[in-house]
């Protein structure tokens, strides 16, 4: 009520429209990046309340990372759909499992483990198996598989060959006795994982009638955004959820499924048409989002055989060319971004329409040490939850704390709430460094942005702002999970940007080795990275900058631009080992930097003179060694997988 019902509608193409006034029984809307997906389901909601079909209540909308549920909540706030759940899986199920465990067992809801590592450890240990951290990881990431995938202890050997799956130098076995010993010793504790919460929220609802009830009489309507990266644990949960009815709303882009190894199946969306056969299912073509060189771009680097996806065709006019640079190392490589980006500010881009993204978060360092030398504001998108990060947590249990006397003492609440930061580690000026102590900078500013947001509303209505209140926005706030949008460029994962959007995107460290992902090896796994490639180059609006540098310190290993950047690269670039030179505006300024293209010796950094040795990749008489990029890179890679098993990415 409120919201003109037509006006929701009028801005809509004729198939976004089918999708919004579909408002009952089973809708699927499969469809390519920038298509409007997010867009039509949002109007559908919408449109729903509007016309009085839905109680705002009685909509859950769910998808994956916490940044795309707020970017849900905030378009529904937009459109007048007010009091519509907007969540991921986690904190849906979170909230259901607080609301029901007490009255189902008696007591509270166990506490939700934070780092797994150490009971797995534990586990092997108990069963006599040597593990290093790597296979630690690999162990943790592989039980978060198993979760998610409905895999139970004593099915996991049979059940993992099945998936081909495998956890180096462990047998399947004793990797399924080390998964039964871990949730002994979990259990032991009180205590819950990840996966638990949408386990245990699952064992909840089908084990008491009397819930599941309750669930499905509030909840009548099910949307779920992203839908190609649902895991057969969450579509579980989605069927609990429903029960009998028909009631739900799946939209996705199979191209754009990037979390298969960690259990998503983009079956369940391609399947969902024969699933429910009186389902709508409607396809969306055209692409609102980028210019035609965009979608140009990331069509080509999709019409290999293997990949599919729908051709988009671009909506709106010509834009830039992209361009793509080559640099020698990543120090330069870091340095073109960050000129590029203070290219488009004086050009009249905002910092916030800005991104540079990466395959994996240790390329982020270089990165933030050029854009923090030019006093660059940034942002970094860790799949961390905001208000779970301690500085935050710490900044909140403080302020209610010291509520009371902070407020006897005067003064205005955002000085008085400044002051608090100070103690916790908040300056004026942003500090020059990068890593940790920019992070804790990053967060503590962007509460007090929320502050000054707060006290700029109080102001325009002629009202005081007092601490008790920003007290209360923030809980409000972590209780939402809504992370405050601070001014900067968005410096984040491939993985974590999926579903939004900027004016300008840079993509960084496109070569073989990071993008395809140096682990990447079967056809599978190499596929999934080139959808990685295409989720990136599809949030740009209009300007994409892709780069990559062939060594990483000017010594190493030379790499190669990605494969996948095959259809697109100038012709200049393929093949061109010794003195392509790219369209990087430094390389045109003729001072080479970012564009010193020499060869160098993988072993000892020297150059390369003769044709022989620069095939062989060293000088024929340095030793050859394996590569510590390559090291390093497997570590990460290991960090993140166990990661996204245990926590960030999904919640
Ligand atoms: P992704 O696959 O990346 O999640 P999506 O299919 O969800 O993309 P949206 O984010 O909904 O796409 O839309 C992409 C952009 O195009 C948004 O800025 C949206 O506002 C705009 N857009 C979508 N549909 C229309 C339309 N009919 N008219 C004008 N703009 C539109
Ligand atoms: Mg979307």
């Amino acid at each position: 009520p409120g919201t003109d019902p037509e006006e929701l509608l009028a801005g809509l193409d004729p198939e976004q429209r089918e999708v919004a006034t579909a408002l009952r029984g089973p809708v699927a809307v499969i469809a390519g990046a920038g298509t409007g997906k997010t867009r039509a389901i949002t109007h559908r909601i919408a449109y729903g309340v509007a016309t009085g079909v839905y109680r705002p209540t009685s909509v859950l909308a769910v998808t994956f990372t916490t940044r795309a549920a707020g970017e849900l909540r905030g378009r529904l706030q937009q459109l007048g759909a007010h009091g519509v759940q907007a969540r991921t899986f986690h904190s849906a199920a979170l909230r259901q499992l607080q609301y029901f465990w007490p009255r189902a067992y008696g007591s509270d809801v166990p506490s939700v483990l934070d780092n797994r590592m150490s009971l797995v450890a534990e586990s092997a240990g108990r069963l006599r198996v040597r593990v290093d951290t790597a296979r630690l990881r690999d162990l943790v990431s592989e039980i978060g598989w198993a979760k998610v995938s409905n895999v139970r202890p004593e099915d996991y050997a049979r059940l993992a060959e099945q998936h081909h799956r495998s956890v180096a130098t462990i047998e399947p076995d004793m990797v399924a006795r080390i998964f039964t010993g871990y949730e002994e010793a979990k259990r032991d504790r009180g205590r819950i994982d990840f996966e638990d919460i949408l386990l245990c929220t699952a064992a909840l609802i089908s084990d008491h009638p009397d819930v599941a009830e309750q669930v499905r009489r509030t909840y009548r309507h099910l949307v779920v955004d992203e839908y190609q990266d649902v895991s057969p644990l969450q579509e579980a949960l989605l069927t609990l959820w429903r029960g009998d009815s028909q009631e739900i709303c799946v939209v996705g882009d199979p191209a754009q499924t990037i979390h298969s190894f960690a259990g998503a199946q983009p079956s369940f969306l391609t399947g969902f048409p024969r699933r429910f056969s009186d389902a709508t299912v409607v396809k969306l073509v055209r692409d609102y989002r980028s210019t035609p060189q965009v979608v140009g771009c990331a069509n080509a680097v999709m019409s290999v055989a293997g990949a599919s996806s729908l051709k988009l065709v671009a909506q709106r006019p010509d834009g830039p060319q992209v361009s793509f640079v080559e640099s020698s190392d990543e120090a330069s490589e870091a340095s073109g971004v960050a000129e590029w980006v203070e290219a488009q500010h004086a050009a009249g881009v905002e910092y916030r329409d800005l991104a540079v993204l990466y395959r994996i978060n240790a390329q982020s360092p270089p990165l933030e040490q050029a854009l923090a030398e030019r006093g660059i504001p940034y942002l970094v998108r860790s799949g961390e939850r905001f208000y779970e990060r301690p500085e935050v947590r710490q900044t909140l249990v403080t302020l209610r704390t010291q509520l009371r006397a902070a407020e006897s003492e005067g003064g205005s609440a955002l000085d008085q709430f400044k002051a608090l930061l100070g103690a916790l580690g908040w300056t004026e000026k942003s500090p020059e460094s990068a890593g940790a102590v920019r992070e804790r900078w990053e967060s503590l500013a962007a509460l007090l942005s929320v502050a000054e947001d707060l006290a700029a509303a109080r102001t325009a209505a002629g009202l005081p702002l007092t601490l008790a209140e920003v007290s209360a926005e923030l809980d409000r706030r972590a209780e939402a999970q809504h992370v405050p949008v601070a001014q900067g460029v968005t410096v984040s994962t491939l993985h974590s940007a999926k579903g939004l959007e900027w004016e300008g995107v840079a993509l960084l460290g496109v070569h073989e080795g990071t993008l395809p992902f140096v682990l990447a090896t079967t056809p599978e796994e190499v596929t999934e990275e080139r959808r990685l490639l295409y989720v990136g180059m599809t949030r740009a609006m209009s300007l994409l900058r892709v780069s990559w540098s062939r060594t990483r310190n000017g010594g190493g290993n030379v790499r190669k631009p990605s494969r996948f950047l095959d259809p697109v690269l100038p012709a200049s670039y393929k093949g061109s080992a010794a003195n392509g030179v790219g369209s990087s505006s430094a390389a045109r300024k003729g001072r080479g930097r970012g564009a010193v293209l020499s060869v160098h010796c993988r072993s000892c950094g020297k150059g390369l003179n003769d044709a022989a040795e620069r095939k062989l990749g060293r000088h024929t008489d340095c030793p050859s060694t394996f590569d510590e990029v390559t090291l390093d890179l497997l570590r990460e890679w290991r960090r993140q997988e166990a990661a996204s098993a245990s926590l960030p990415a999904y919640c």
